[in-house]
């Protein structure tokens, strides 16, 4: 140690390098920002859009989303269905927290997305959010269990108890019989319910799902419509976008997006 030091104090450059982390540690840290509770505010809507809109600034600019109102409230189930281009993932990526509105207000469980920055929102979507999409998304190296498993990796919750968790979100969407399967051996209607297992994982406030029946074949949708009708029943908030006016038919609330304007059918 007495030689390190001695070398330290000879070589000029070493002593430099020396009192630049000294001073770098001395030197006042920025306070961290305190964390905001991202917890879900029960009297709050789930989601809230006020007069939202979004313009990407491309050249000519393209006003994807204009002055959309939609409040869902708790244990609402709402389809949205529109053409190609009529902003439907633009939309989703607004209320998953992927994207914000260039113009309006978006509120996820009572909390203003503005006011969030880039790890607040993934902390936002981590723990409020569950996504399905139409090509499921699953891990094909990972069995079907340790893909459920996975999503509780990523949001950082509690080790012990993990597996048994990811094997009752299975056996509540009914594919646990097959728990130790690569996703490629089960059919696109099982995969589908692997990939809504794990969006249960961690009780989301909401489901998004993104044309989640888009690559089933007509047996596989309605079973999955089943299952989401079992899950609205039991209380599960769920914004399902499709094209498909027979799935939209199945969810109690049904609007319309055309040219980034969204209504609301009685
Ligand atoms: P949908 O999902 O209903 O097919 P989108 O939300 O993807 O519609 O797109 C809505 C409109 O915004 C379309 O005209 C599309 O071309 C345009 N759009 C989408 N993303 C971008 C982008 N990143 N830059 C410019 N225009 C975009
Ligand atoms: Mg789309």
């Amino acid at each position: 140690m007495a030689a390190r030091a001695r070398s330290v104090a000879r070589d000029p450059e070493r002593r430099r390098a020396a009192l630049t982390r000294q001073r770098a540690a001395e030197r006042p840290r920025p306070r961290p920002r305190p964390r905001r509770e991202l917890a879900p505010h029960p009297d709050s809507p789930v989601v809230e859009l006020r007069n939202v809109s979004r313009t990407y600034g491309s050249e000519p600019p393209v006003r994807a989303l204009r002055g959309v109102d939609l409040v869902v409230q708790r244990g609402d189930a709402i389809a949205i269905v529109g053409p190609s281009g009529s902003g439907k993932s633009t939309l989703l990526n607004i209320v998953g927290c992927l994207d914000r509105p260039t113009g309006g207000r978006c509120l996820i469980d009572g909390t203003d997305v503005a006011s969030l920055d880039e790890d607040e929102l993934a902390a936002l979507r981590g723990r409020l959010l569950g996504f399905v999409f139409q090509t499921f998304n699953l891990l094909a190296h990972r069995t079907v269990i340790e893909n459920v498993m996975l999503s509780e990796v990523y949001r950082g919750g509690d080790r012990t108890g993990r597996r048994e968790r990811a094997l009752e979100a299975l056996e509540r969407v009914g594919v646990a019989e097959r728990a130790d399967f690569l996703p490629g051996k089960l059919s696109g209607g099982q995969q589908q319910r692997v990939a809504i297992a794990r969006a249960l994982t961690g009780a989301p406030s909401l489901l998004l799902c993104d044309e989640p029946t888009g690559n089933l074949d007509s047996a596989n949708t309605e079973s999955m419509l089943e299952l989401f009708e079992e899950l609205v029943a039991g209380g599960m908030t769920m914004l399902l976008i499709t094209h498909d006016d027979s799935v939209a038919a199945r969810m109690p609330r049904r609007t319309t997006i055309v040219d980034g304007r969204l209504t609301e059918h009685a």
